[in-house]
């Protein structure tokens, strides 16, 4: 294909003309059409395109932020890939994680019985325990109302879902410090001197 050969153009002339393919670009024409009119390389019209209507220039934080918009992003539409990858990441370094998990445990005991009962109500089907809503009869007043889950707060047992009770009795046998020996002192002292 014969282009007519470019001419050097200086100043104004050369702005008009940056500015004339800058006004085609948006009007939607094509580079290809562009350069076919003016005589002029794809290069040249890129770059007249690039002078006259530069990128944005993004701060430091600017891009961060698309940079994690974008990695949040990629974590929710690759959930299945980001478990793969974690998994054949343990394996590769099974020894290692080990060792820093038990130390994280022993540093952070609380948490880490807390995160166990979570665990643990999640093996039984029971998500969140102060979350998750029933009703029905309470076993302790017999009322009819939501149930809370009750579970242990001590012993082998301790995280281990103990049942379904109203909202009162269970902040009542928590007062009483789920203790059977302080439940029978208390019958004693209602039923009062004989
Ligand atoms: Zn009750």
């Amino acid at each position: 294909m014969n282009r007519p050969k470019q001419k050097r153009r200086f100043g104004q002339d050369l702005k008009d003309r940056n500015t004339t393919i800058v006004w085609l670009h948006v009007q939607g024409f094509s580079t290809a059409d562009i350069c076919l009119l003016w005589g002029i390389h794809k290069e040249t019209a890129l770059k007249a395109i690039r002078v006259v209507a530069p990128k944005p220039k993004l701060t430091a934080h600017q891009k961060q932020q698309i940079s994690r918009e974008y990695k949040l992003a990629w974590r929710v539409n690759n959930q299945e890939r980001r478990k793969a990858n974690g998994a054949a990441y343990y394996q590769r370094n099974k020894e290692k994680q080990n060792a820093k998990n038990a130390a994280w445990r022993a540093a952070n005991k609380e948490l880490s019985n807390a995160f166990g009962r979570k665990s643990t109500r999640k093996i039984l089907g029971i998500l969140n325990a102060t979350g998750e809503s029933r009703s029905g009869t309470c076993p302790i007043c017999l009322r009819e109302g939501p149930l809370h889950c009750d579970h242990y707060h001590s012993g082998s047992l301790k995280g281990h879902v103990r049942g379904w009770i109203c909202g009162t009795c269970n902040r009542g046998i928590g007062s009483l410090r789920d203790s059977v020996e302080n439940l029978n002192r208390a019958i004693t002292y209602l039923k009062g001197p004989p």
